[in-house]
């Protein structure tokens, strides 16, 4: 059995990827829990070793793996390659964790009590089609630092990155059966990662729907689930922001990767007295945002993943009170122009992910309004306040419930920081300086001195 990849910037049939049964995940499982006790064996520097030397067969690769996501995913080749090179420095971070996984020397009388942080064993990664390749290497890089295996389920419609790095893994020298890629549907491969016994920890990136039921499911099965799911988030901009700044950088915000981002900020709450003169400002940054071939240098947005959820986002416009859009090429291929739209506060549009290139403006009222009105969602994954005033930066900050979130910026993500979400939007964190604990159980062992 297999599945046919599109290349969604033509809508043209390009590969068939293998559709893996239960009985060969199994096999797989098999394969790792072998090989992880062989590298929880090693001394840390040794795995630390494996994976620079890992981390350095991904930069050698770098234009390949962002080619391949040109094609599979339609990502600008520019953005591909800062994803290739960002899975190199995640590996690259990571190998610094073996050599500090330090326990806890406890006092306790009559002997001495250490902590030691071991790993689970098997990990099970699912990830989406959205970011295959940096979402994969948020999982695999520190769980195999902290002495775990790795099978990983790569997105049925974007496997091929995912595939590259599991064979670049072995070129690089790690062992066989310590990282494996698993090409197969979610309900298949996926859950058999959730019910398989040898699994005992799941990492889920993906929607909210899907993400609750893969907690049961490791609910059942009494295993640890970390869960990266959707969001909402509110790009915030005060009267008393740089509104100029605050216009340029809000296309970048909401239009990357075609607005197929968790972080999306895809709500922009602007304060009442400056709400016309920020639409003023954004259209023409929204007009300048540069969509077509992935292939270009200079693209800075491709198509949707697919026609199916191109009739998705479409049918968030039904009905909206559309603003002003950009420019999208015409023909084949998944293309939808980015797309502004004046919402209310009950709206679809204003509540619901679009996953896709349109934004909600809101206005509101005062500071207090802003907090309430970013926090009027299930969701708290990022967000961003635009404002000259700091101790309003730090009250919003800390009002707005989402795990991530930018003062006069739009980043979320730098690998060495902590990225998660709060509510609807995830359970537990990844990346920053404590990911590779995450994979680990603590075990406490008290060793008794007393003589008699
Ligand atoms: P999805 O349908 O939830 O799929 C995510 C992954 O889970 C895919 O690999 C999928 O496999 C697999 N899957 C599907 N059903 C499963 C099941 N029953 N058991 C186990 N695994 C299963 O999400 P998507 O449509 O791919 O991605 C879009 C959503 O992900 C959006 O809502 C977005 O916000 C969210 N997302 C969140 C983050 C974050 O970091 N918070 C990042 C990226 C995306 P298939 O190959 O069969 O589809
Ligand atoms: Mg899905």
């Amino acid at each position: 059995m297999t599945f046919t990849l599109i290349d969604p910037s033509t809508g043209a049939a390009f590969r068939e990827v293998h559709r893996a049964d239960v009985e060969e995940v199994d096999a797989a499982v098999a394969r790792a829990v072998v090989a992880q006790r062989s590298w929880a064996a090693l001394a840390p520097v040794a795995r630390a070793d494996a994976l620079r030397a890992f981390a350095r067969a991904v930069e050698e690769h770098i234009d390949e793996l962002a080619r391949l996501e040109v094609l599979n995913s339609g990502h600008p080749i520019g953005s591909a390659r800062w994803e290739a090179s960002h899975v190199a420095q995640v590996l690259n971070f990571y190998a610094g964790a073996p050599e500090r996984l330090s326990g806890q020397q406890i006092p306790v009388a009559g002997g001495l009590d250490v902590t030691f942080h071991e790993p689970y064993g098997v990990v099970g990664i699912i990830v989406p089609w959205n970011f295959p390749m940096t979402i994969a290497s948020w999982g695999f890089a520190p769980a195999l630092a902290a002495g775990n295996a790795v099978v990983l389920k790569p997105a049925e419609l974007t496997p091929l990155t995912a595939v590259r790095l599991g064979e670049l893994a072995l070129e690089a020298g790690l062992p066989e059966g310590l990282f494996q890629v698993i090409t197969g549907s979610g309900s298949i491969v996926g859950q058999r990662f959730v019910s398989h016994p040898d699994v005992r920890k799941v990492v889920f990136t993906g929607s909210t729907a899907v993400g609750t039921d893969v907690a049961a499911g490791c609910a059942r099965e009494l295993k640890p689930v970390t869960l990266e799911l959707g969001g909402k988030s509110a790009n915030i901009v005060f009267a008393d922001a740089d509104l100029e700044k605050a216009a340029a950088a809000a296309p970048g915000a909401v239009f990357d990767n075609a607005g197929q981002d968790c972080c999306a900020r895809s709500r922009i709450l602007v304060e009442r007295s400056v709400y016309d003169r920020f639409l003023e400002l954004l259209e023409p940054a929204v007009a300048a945002w540069r969509v077509g071939d992935p292939a270009l240098e200079s693209t800075e947005m491709g198509p949707l993943i697919s026609a199916a959820h191109r009739s998705t986002v479409a049918s968030f416009l039904e009905g909206a009170d559309v603003a002003f859009r950009g420019s999208a090429p015409e023909g084949d291929g998944f293309w939808f122009a980015p797309t502004v739209v004046l919402a209310g506060r009950e709206d679809r549009i204003a509540r619901e992910e679009v996953f896709g290139p349109v934004v909600a403006v809101l206005p509101f009222d005062d500071e207090a309004d802003a907090i309430a009105l970013a926090n009027d969602t299930a969701y708290g994954l990022a967000g961003s306040i635009w404002t000259e005033n700091l101790g309003r930066a730090v009250r919003v900050s800390r009002g707005v419930k989402s795990g991530v979130l930018s003062v006069n910026s739009h980043s979320s993500v730098r690998y060495w920081t902590p990225f998660g979400g709060m509510k609807a939007s995830g359970l537990g964190r990844e990346l920053g300086p404590d990911a590779a604990e995450h994979f680990t159980e603590t075990k406490n062992v008290f060793f008794a001195t007393d003589a008699s």
